[in-house]
């Protein structure tokens, strides 16, 4: 763990840990950077090894090559960390958009497998020093997909009630230690979401923010950073955050464009 020397008197103060997943892209890099300037000692995890190593030289941080779906890859990770405050549960994603006669069940697997079971792996593994921290806070990335459902959404949709659920239990379980556990629950975010969602079609993928502005990744870390640096006995349970030209899972409001 890293230590630093605060103000005057030289005194030693060790920075918490914070362990961010996914964060070769999108809001966990975000919330990696943003972390980082607050002062937290932070660790990157994803599967690209090249963009965590320059994320983390330039955020002063650690990394280490992540596979949430990966029990072995999620136990090589958390044995180096040695402590941790703050979890961010953010590795994930959607993978199709096809409707259920259609549905594809490898997709299905590979949705569950990263959203739900990520989480599950990376929080079991890291509770007892989160626990051990004695002012710990595990924080999911859901998704407004968790709330209401739509038409192609199912398997998404599926995974990300599934998390929910997972952070509601977790709560409850953790009623009375000093672990927080909180959801933060996007809607529309610029980022390469889209992107793998459509299998690489970029032009697929810009469509869907034509003629509306999205959140960007900047935006959902301001959230997390709220939510980890509000004082140890507040637990801020759901963050639901659209952008103001959204207000529902497919509810979006787009200005004329040009060409359109
Ligand atoms: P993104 O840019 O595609 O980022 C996803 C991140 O997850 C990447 O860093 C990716 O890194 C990592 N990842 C994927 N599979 C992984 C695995 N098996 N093990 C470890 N890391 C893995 O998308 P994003 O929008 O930032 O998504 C972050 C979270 O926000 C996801 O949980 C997503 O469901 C949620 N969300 C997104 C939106 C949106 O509109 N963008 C809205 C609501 C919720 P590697 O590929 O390098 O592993």
């Amino acid at each position: 763990m890293t230590e630093i020397t605060s103000g005057a008197t030289g005194a030693t103060k060790t920075k918490r840990v914070a362990v961010v997943t996914g964060a070769s892209s999108g809001i966990g890099e975000a919330t990696a950077r943003r972390l980082a300037d607050l002062g937290f000692d932070v660790v990157v995890g994803a599967r690209r090894a090249e963009r965590l190593r320059a994320l983390a030289e330039e955020i002063g941080g650690r990394w280490s090559p992540l596979d949430v779906t990966d029990a072995a890859s999620v136990d090589r990770f958390c044995a180096d960390i040695g402590a941790c405050s703050v979890l961010v549960n953010n590795a994930g994603g959607a993978f199709g958009l096809d409707r259920i006669e259609a549905a594809d069940e490898e997709e299905w697997r590979a949705m569950y497998d990263v959203n739900v079971l990520g989480t599950l792996r990376m929080t079991k593994r890291l509770l007892p020093l989160l626990e051990a921290s004695g002012d710990g806070h595990v924080v999911t990335v859901g998704s407004i997909a968790g709330y209401e459902p739509y038409t192609g959404g199912a398997g998404y949709n599926a995974a990300k009630f599934a998390e929910r659920a997972f952070s509601r239990v977790l709560r409850m379980e953790l009623l009375g230690h000093p672990v927080r556990v909180s959801e933060i629950d996007p809607g529309m975010v610029e980022t390469e979401f889209s992107r793998v969602r459509f299998h690489g079609d970029e032009q697929r993928a810009k469509a869907l923010y034509r003629g509306m502005t999205p959140l960007s990744a900047q935006d959902v870390a301001d959230c997390i950073a709220f939510v980890v640096t509000r004082p140890a006995h507040v637990n801020i349970d759901t963050l639901v955050v659209l952008a103001r030209d959204q207000c529902g899972a497919t509810t979006v409001h787009r200005r004329a464009t040009e060409g359109s």
